[in-house]
């Protein structure tokens, strides 16, 4: 807390997913219908974690521009049918007729953190400039804000694209400051993954901060997590 104290903060950038809207519970609601709806008897715990485990090994390899957007779904998505022992899409097409039931499941399922507004509320009122720096895809990140109520909040909004690499690059977080016309010494940046957002942002000169909503218990219930340097750990946006 002395740090926060120690930075005159005249801007706060936000990560969208997991940090603005649960989409660790709304991508389950969507995978889960889906599978459901194919006829398939599985764990939902242990399917579910798998799912994630190839979006973070797909996704990975799309920000690193190993694959374009679209082969990262397909991949994701063949590779869960091949472990659920399912039959695959026909082709591209299918596959992608089939991601979009997935998404669009998820997308009924988008809700915000209930300390969200509050927190927006309070920073508004203190005149401190808000904007969202998110490692989705424009047309991602557009629906996702307006799913949970949030399209018009924001002055800024930076996503990934072909000119802008995702975080932890420190030229997506500099862009958010830019944008916003703020140092990034006075720019917090707030992410629930301590990397990729919280360590990222302070790399890049801002100030950066864990949102861990965990309480501790880390993402995958790994236990406790040894805080880097100069970062700062909150619980949730009451604490901001
Ligand atoms: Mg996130």
């Amino acid at each position: 807390m002395n740090l926060v104290l120690a930075h005159r903060v005249d801007a706060v950038l936000f990560d969208v997913d997991d940090t603005l809207i649960d989409y660790l519970a709304a991508r389950r609601r969507g995978i889960v219908d889906f599978v459901a709806e194919l006829g398939v008897s599985v764990d939902e715990a242990v399917m579910y974690a798998e799912w994630l485990r190839l979006e973070e090994l797909y996704y990975d390899r799309f920000l690193a521009g190993e694959l374009d957007w679209i082969g990262q779904r397909r991949a994701r998505l063949r590779d869960l049918l091949r472990w659920l022992g399912a039959a695959e899409p026909a082709d591209d097409a299918e596959s992608d007729h089939w991601f979009a039931r997935i998404w669009a499941g998820c997308a009924r399922a988008i809700e915000l953190y209930p300390d969200v507004e509050p927190c927006l509320t309070r920073l508004a009122d203190g005149s401190v400039s808000t904007g969202v720096v998110t490692n989705n895809v424009p047309q991602m990140t557009i629906v996702k804000l307006a799913a949970a109520g949030l399209d018009q909040r924001f002055p800024v909004v930076i996503s990934v694209s072909d000119e802008i690499r995702g975080k932890p690059d420190p030229r997506i977080f500099l862009a958010g400051c830019a944008a916003l016309g703020v140092p990034p010494e006075r720019t917090m940046y707030v992410g629930d993954r301590l990397g990729t957002d919280a360590v990222g942002a302070r790399d890049a000169g801002m100030i950066g901060v864990w949102l861990d909503r965990t309480n501790g218990a880390g993402r995958s219930g790994s236990g406790p997590v040894e805080l880097p340097p100069g970062v700062i750990r909150i619980g949730s946006l009451g604490e901001l």
